[in-house]
C-alpha cells in the first residue's frame, strides 16, 4: 500500500516535470547533429532508423492501424511505418507537442525541425531515390489520421472510442516510458497499460533509453529517468505479457554523449502481445 502511494506521487510528480518540457529545445538536443548525423552509421539517428526500417519490412509486421505511444515533437518513429499501415495515430500527453506535430502535418511542413534529411534518409533504406521524399511526406500526411491526448500512467491510456474495439495493429513506442515512470514498477505496469491498445498476437516496437537517470527538456528542465539495463527490459516485456522477438543494442560513442543527458546506449525491443 505505501509503495503503491509511493508511485503514484512520483507519477504525479513527473507530470509536474512535463509542464516545462520545450519541444524546439528537445529536438535541437536530440535530433540535430552529432546525433542527427547521417553521414555516419554510428550516430544515434541513423541506427534507430535501421532498426525501424528492419522491423516494419521483415514481412511480419502487418494490418490497418498503427498508434506511436508518446510521439512528443518527433515523426521519424514513424517514416517506415507509413508505407506498411494505411492508417496511423500519433499520441502524445502534452498538447504543446501535439500542437507541433499538427503544425506539420497540416500547414504544410512548418515546424521547428527540418524532417527534409530524415525523410530522404528512409527512402534511401527503401532503396528509393532521396528525391521520392516529397511522396514519403505527402503519404505520411495523408496516413496520419489523428493526433491524440495519452496517458500511461492510466490503466485506460486513451480515449474509450479512440481505437477500434479490436485496438492497433502495431504499437510503437520511443523514449517515453521510461522518460515517464518514476520507477521500474511503474515503467512495467505502462507497458501493461499500453499491451490493452493492441490487438491479440499484435507488435510493440520500443526504443529506448539504457543507463539514463535524467534528460534535459529544455533548457535547465531536468526530468528524472528510469534507469534500465537490458535484462529488465526483457523482464519488463514477459512480466507485462509480451514475448520477445529481438533486443538490439547500441552504445553511445563518446562524442554523442553531449550533455543534454547522461544516456550511456539505447535498446531496441521487437515484440508480440501474448
Ligand atoms: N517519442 C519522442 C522521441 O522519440 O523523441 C519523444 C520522447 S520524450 C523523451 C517523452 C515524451 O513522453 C514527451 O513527449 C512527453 O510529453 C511524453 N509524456 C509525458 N508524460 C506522459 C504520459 N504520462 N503518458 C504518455 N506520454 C507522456
Amino acid at each position: 500500500m505505501m509503495q503503491e502511494k509511493k508511485s503514484e506521487s512520483g507519477v504525479a510528480a513527473m507530470a509536474a516535470c512535463y509542464q516545462k518540457f520545450d519541444p524546439a529545445a528537445y529536438l535541437q538536443y536530440n535530433y540535430t547533429p552529432p546525433r542527427a548525423d547521417f553521414s555516419r552509421k554510428d550516430s544515434i539517428v541513423p541506427w534507430k532508423l535501421a532498426c525501424l526500417h528492419r522491423a516494419f519490412n521483415e514481412g511480419d509486421v502487418s494490418g490497418e492501424l498503427l498508434v506511436d505511444i508518446g510521439s512528443g515533437p518527433t515523426l521519424y518513429q514513424v517514416l517506415s511505418g507509413c508505407e506498411v499501415f494505411n492508417k496511423v495515430i500519433l499520441t502524445d500527453f502534452l498538447e504543446l507537442n501535439r500542437q507541433e506535430l499538427h503544425r506539420w502535418l497540416h500547414n504544410n511542413g512548418s515546424s521547428s525541425l527540418d524532417w527534409t534529411p530524415y525523410l530522404q534518409h528512409v527512402c534511401k533504406l527503401e532503396g528509393r531515390r532521396s528525391s521520392a521524399w516529397t511522396e514519403k511526406a505527402a503519404r505520411l500526411r495523408r496516413v496520419v489520421t489523428d493526433i491524440l491526448h495519452v496517458d500511461v500512467h492510466s490503466p485506460q491510456p486513451m480515449a474509450q472510442d479512440a481505437l477500434p474495439s479490436t485496438g492497433a495493429d502495431c504499437l510503437v513506442s520511443c523514449f517515453c516510458l521510461e522518460s515517464v515512470s518514476p520507477d521500474l514498477a511503474a515503467f512495467s505496469r505502462a507497458l501493461g497499460h499500453i499491451r490493452k491498445l493492441l490487438r491479440p498476437r499484435g507488435h510493440l516496437l520500443l526504443i529506448g533509453a539504457l543507463g539514463e537517470s535524467y534528460y534535459f527538456g529544455g533548457p535547465g528542465v531536468r526530468i528524472p529517468v528510469v534507469p534500465l539495463d537490458e535484462a529488465q527490459v526483457c523482464a519488463s516485456l514477459k512480466e507485462s505479457g509480451y514475448t520477445l522477438i529481438r533486443l538490439e543494442v547500441y552504445t553511445l560513442p563518446q562524442d554523442m554523449r553531449v550533455g543534454v543527458d547522461d544516456v550511456t546506449g539505447v535498446f531496441f525491443a521487437k515484440a508480440k502481445k501474448d
